[in-house]
């Protein structure tokens, strides 16, 4: 099954090129199905990895794409702008923090977490503060591969131990540990606090990853943490960047995850959803004030120009994905993929080997006692009819939206049977 070439050649996402994963060959994918080379058939839990929103080989999105591929696929952005860009800021605007007022497009969700804490660095200089350049976050953060993202990613599961004293270092505060739906403990913002008393005259920035934090531990933590973090950075004169990647265009069950706080950030990052799955493409949006204090600073511009910045064919289909979303009653939708996550998944929790099941938006997580054999696991999903890909202690799932009931059911039925499964003989795959 497993590609040769591809095995002995081609790197994947966080393999070994001694001993990789097996990969299973994709012939073609279409709404929530997936079909490999073989032709068998499986039902999405992953989006792959929250970007396909609509599923995939979605008719409108295929003709956004070929209309704007005969117009012109790139164009520099440098002095030059187009129709794509300039739609898709508008929408983008009316879908955001009303606070934010500025779009830098960038290519990936890491570089426009690049550029936001570029964006904060070059504030506080245009500010004749220079010494705050350093940045604070959460424990079990993430955002991204690229080297100033990786500093703020957590630093025990990201990748600190590896790269060592070339990446700068980070302040780190505990992860909040008061759930989104439990009480607000308020020794929870006790350290943040602490710290930012301590060292505000070093920190750029606050980055944080609203009420959902992701690949870093698929936690979701209450609002009261946001609200009390950004009058902290307030009363501390930090800048607040909200990392949206991935709780962006409605999976949290918000269009994005800062309303379930009501706070603004100052810069934030959105990618993945943007496009519907399609191709590349995140944005940095930030206030008047930040982009114009920047602009009055000595460099008298922001120092980041992508050679692919707001490529047109990824802005045609973003546009296209975003009306996709805002014109459907896609609160409602999720609501639907909330509720039969949480009917199906609850249960598990009284399972021995499992520690928490989760449910928010259009996110189902079940958290195990013990990391998973992933190989073992993922084989038996794909046997299953089911494409989920588990990682460290989490099983979990953040399907299409156009998921059909029928289909969510069927891919939650076979993920439990998993589930139970590796208790008594199946243990194995519990790591
Ligand atoms: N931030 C968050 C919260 C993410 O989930 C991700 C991707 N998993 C990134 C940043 C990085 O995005 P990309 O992989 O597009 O560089």
């Amino acid at each position: 099954m497993t590609d040769l070439f591809d095995l002995e050649h081609i790197w994947h996402p966080y393999t070994s090129m001694l001993n990789p994963l097996p990969t299973f060959k994709v012939k073609r994918a279409y709404g929530a199905t997936i079909e490999l080379e073989d032709g068998k058939t499986l039902i999405d839990g992953m989006s792959s990895w929250w970007c396909a929103i609509h599923g995939y080989n979605h008719p409108e999105l295929n003709q956004a794409v070929s209309d704007q591929l005969q117009k012109m696929a790139h164009i520099m952005f440098g002095g030059l702008t187009h129709e794509p860009a300039i739609e898709l800021g508008k929408l983008l605007l009316k879908i955001t923090p009303p606070s934010l007022d500025k779009i830098f497009y960038a290519d990936s969700g890491s570089v426009s977490v690049e550029v936001a804490l570029k964006m904060a660095v070059q504030y506080w200089t245009a500010l004749n503060q220079p010494a705050k350049t350093n940045f604070i976050t959460t424990r079990s953060g993430y955002h991204g591969d690229t080297w100033n993202a990786m500093s703020v990613c957590d630093p025990v599961t990201g990748m600190h131990q590896i790269f060592g004293t070339s990446l700068p270092n980070r302040i780190f505060v505990p992860a909040p540990q008061s759930r989104f739906d439990g009480e607000w403990n308020p020794q929870d913002i006790q350290e943040l606090k602490q710290q930012i008393e301590q060292h505000h005259h070093s920190i750029a920035a606050l980055i944080i990853e609203p009420i959902v934090q992701g690949a870093g531990g698929m936690r979701f933590y209450h609002p009261e943490y946001l609200r009390q973090a950004k009058a902290l950075c307030e009363q501390y004169n930090l800048l607040l960047i909200f990392d949206e990647i991935a709780t962006g265009f409605g999976r949290t069950g918000k269009m994005f995850a800062w309303e379930h706080a009501q706070v603004e950030p100052d810069i934030m990052c959105i990618g993945k959803g943007l496009t519907g799955g399609y191709m590349t493409l995140s944005a940095t949006l930030t206030t008047k004030q930040v982009a114009e204090t920047i602009s009055r600073g000595e460099a008298g511009v922001f120092m980041h120009g992508p050679t692919f910045m707001a490529n047109p064919l990824a802005c045609a289909v973003a546009l296209r994905s975003t009306q996709l979303l805002v014109e459907q009653d896609w609160q409602a939708n999720i609501q639907r993929i909330e509720k039969i996550l949480a009917e199906q998944l609850t249960d598990l929790a009284q399972l021995d080997h499992v520690a928490d099941v989760r449910v928010l938006g259009a996110i189902g997580v079940v958290e195990l006692t013990a990391n998973v054999d992933m190989k073992t696991l993922q084989q038996q999903f794909v046997e299953r009819g089911i494409w989920v890909r588990p990682f460290g202690k989490l099983v979990y799932v953040m399907p299409p939206y156009v998921i059909s009931n029928d289909e969510l059911h069927y891919l939650l039925a076979q993920l439990i049977e998993v589930v139970k499964s590796m208790q008594g003989d199946n243990a194995n795959v519990l790591a």
